[in-house]
């Protein structure tokens, strides 16, 4: 009955996201407010720095990251990118992958401009804004692929999308809690991937606090699994991970734009068992 009723609402919220539009996901999450670049106190930038301290402090490395639901965006792997020989990106959207295919081809059509991530990130590196364009490049030369993802599975990818040992860190935001009906679910979706990453090898996660919706679209209200501090930590240690660092960065007033309700974010740096 209770593995019945947990099919139920991971299937409904499969079926919430065949509305979820790539673009105005990126226009309510990924321009000012919540990313302007001359305001220090945004959202994107705290994200960034968070993603930058943890791949320069040393300790993570290895040669493949996975990116897990990447959905339409980027900005997680800019400075993993410097790191890793290989990154491989993940989605459950066809959308979102061909979204992000855009961008690798080079060709135009993308919905959202990534310049000036990849200039600010170039700053948090200690290079010259121009520098982009290098960055532009190493990216589209280490990503090997983008392939399709359900974390509500236990093996969350196709058998042979990763090598035998597993990847060297994985790096996700804001997929599970979007993804997850209820707290178990969320849960199980962190062991699922944990399977994917080698003994020793980190999880860098972000995702959003206190969220019951977000909008994937115009009028399309994503029912979420809102998610605490406390619940967090209980939900690592379930899923085999030891906690090196968590973060918390409150949304100030000003952001809070009716695209979701949540009251701030996580940075969580963890390591598997
Ligand atoms: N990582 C991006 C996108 C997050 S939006 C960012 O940082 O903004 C949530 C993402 O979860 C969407 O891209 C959606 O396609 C993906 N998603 C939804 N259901 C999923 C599932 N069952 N397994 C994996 N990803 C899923």
């Amino acid at each position: 009955m209770e593995e019945k009723g947990a099919e139920n609402g991971v299937a409904a919220m499969a079926a919430c996201y065949q509305g979820f539009d790539p673009a105005a996901y990126l226009q309510n999450n990924y321009t000012p407010p919540r990313a302007d670049f001359e305001r220090k106190d945004c959202v994107v930038l705290w994200k960034l720095a968070c993603l930058h301290r943890a791949f320069t402090e040393g300790d993570v490395s290895g040669e493949l990251l996975v990116d897990i639901g990447s959905g339409p965006t980027l900005y997680q792997v800019l400075s993993g990118c410097e790191v890793f020989n290989k990154v491989l990106l993940t989605d459950f959207l066809e959308v979102n992958r061909q979204e992000l295919r855009s961008w690798l081809q080079d060709e135009g059509g993308c919905s959202l401009d990534w310049t000036p991530y990849l200039q600010h990130v170039c700053k948090l590196e200690g290079r010259r804004p121009s520098a982009w364009t290098e960055k532009a490049a190493r990216l589209r030369q280490v990503i090997v692929d983008i392939v399709p993802i359900d974390v509500h599975r236990p093996q969350p990818l196709a058998h042979d999308a990763l090598p035998s040992a597993g990847a060297d860190c994985l790096v996700s935001c804001f997929c599970l809690e979007s993804a997850s009906p209820d707290l178990a679910s969320f849960t199980r979706a962190l062991g699922h991937i944990g399977r994917l990453l080698r003994p020793g090898g980190h999880l860098l996660l972000i995702g959003t606090l206190g969220m019951s919706y977000y909008f994937g679209g115009a009028g399309v209200k994503i029912p979420t699994v809102p998610v605490n501090e406390a619940q967090l930590c209980a939900s690592l240690k379930e899923s085999g991970y030891n906690l090196i660092r968590l973060e918390v960065y409150t949304l100030p007033q000003d952001m809070k734009l009716g695209v979701d309700d949540a009251y701030g974010v996580f940075f969580v740096k963890a390591m598997k068992e």
